[in-house]
């Protein structure tokens, strides 16, 4: 079993020498633990965070440890009677080729129905990252039909369930994302009415004359994946009562400062901002995965995915995660 350790922490960038590979043997199978081939990993921003020793949300990564992350992939042997070999299951089981799970554990593994939905987007659009844009959209930005909503890293896993998600509701979606490709593809493919490509303007200023132009009517909602110059340039232009779902703000996460120009916008327009960790609100997965399941299930949200191959993979394409160079959901694939 081929394993990526967590081998030292980052000081500032993270770089492909804070991780090892190793190799060990599977244990043998207590009962109720089940042993699951992985075919898919997923690699996600938070994962940045959690190696570092800071405190967060989440426990750090413990040095010497597989790191941790979401796998989709297929039990081979079960000592558990909810599971059989063949069973397509979702898990938590790292960055490794098998895991061994306590299977009695809630929520440690899901079976999951690959009949219309492929096993990989249980990973993304059907999984935790769908989750996340549902929860931002419904719960806090709780958008009326007509309202307009943005979203950053708008192709990103997250980004692109939140564009599919806002249209389902009557929303004029509008989507920002690095590059002429990434937002062609947003407004073909992904149903958003206007995409933004950040990269073609210098300043917030710049920046915000654009959203003009795509926001007619302001801003209603507004999905937080980055921060910076993109959170300056989207607070100037938010409506009176405007919600903003604070998700994420990957660009800091190797702890670049992101300095807020403006914050006073945030009382003169009465603005609620709200952070919120999607692992902390269980009780709406089963809500949002069904209409996920759904959509993508309809052919109306079609994920994107880059798929890096083989374990080895992993750290590279982790990296690249980070500095944006994956177009839709970022997966390495196993077997
Ligand atoms: P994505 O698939 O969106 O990938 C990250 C994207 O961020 C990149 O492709 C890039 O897209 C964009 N980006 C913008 N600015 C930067 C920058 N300065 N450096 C690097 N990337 C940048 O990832 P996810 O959909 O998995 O996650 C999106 C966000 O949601 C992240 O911030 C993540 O931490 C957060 N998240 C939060 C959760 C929660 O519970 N709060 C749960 C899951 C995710 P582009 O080229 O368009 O700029």
């Amino acid at each position: 079993n081929q394993q990526i350790l967590l081998d030292n922490r980052p000081s500032g960038e993270a770089v492909a020498g804070n991780f090892k590979l190793v190799s060990s043997d599977t244990p043998a199978l207590a009962d109720g633990q089940v042993l699951v081939r992985h075919h898919f990993m997923s690699l996600d921003p938070y994962m940045r965070g959690r190696m570092n020793d800071a405190k967060s949300y989440a426990q750090p990564q413990a040095l010497g440890q597989v790191m941790g992350g979401g796998t989709a992939g297929e039990v081979v042997e079960s000592k558990n009677p909810k599971f059989a070999a063949g069973d397509k299951v979702v898990g938590m089981g790292g960055w490794q080729e098998y895991s061994v799970v306590d299977a009695n554990q809630p929520g440690a593994l899901r079976k999951v129905d690959t009949t219309h939905v492929p096993l990989s987007h249980y990973l993304g659009a059907v999984g935790m990252p769908g989750v996340t844009a549902w929860y931002g959209l419904v719960k806090i930005i709780e958008p009326k039909a007509g309202q307009t909503v943005v979203v950053s890293a708008a192709t990103g896993a997250v980004g692109s369930a939140f564009g599919a998600l806002a249209k389902a509701r009557g929303c004029r979606a509008v989507g920002i994302a690095g590059g002429p490709d990434k937002c062609k593809y947003a407004v073909d493919e992904l149903g958003f009415d206007v995409c933004i490509d950040y990269k073609e303007h210098k300043d917030a200023a710049s920046l915000s004359k654009a959203l003009k132009q795509a926001c007619p009517d302001g801003i209603d909602g507004y999905f937080e994946n980055v921060g910076g110059m993109i959170l300056d340039a989207v607070l100037s232009r938010m409506n009176a009562f405007g919600r903003i779902a604070l998700c994420g703000m990957i660009a800091g996460y190797d702890g670049q400062p992101l300095p807020m120009s403006y914050p006073q916008l945030i009382l003169t327009n009465r603005l609620k901002i709200q952070g919120f960790i999607v692992s902390e609100h269980m009780e709406v997965w089963p809500e949002a995965l069904k209409e996920l399941g759904a959509m993508v299930g309809a052919g109306k949200l079609k994920p994107r995915e880059t798929i890096a191959q083989g374990l080895a993979a992993a750290p590279e394409a982790f990296l690249g995660l980070l500095k944006g160079k994956n177009f839709g959901k970022q997966l390495v694939k196993l077997v």
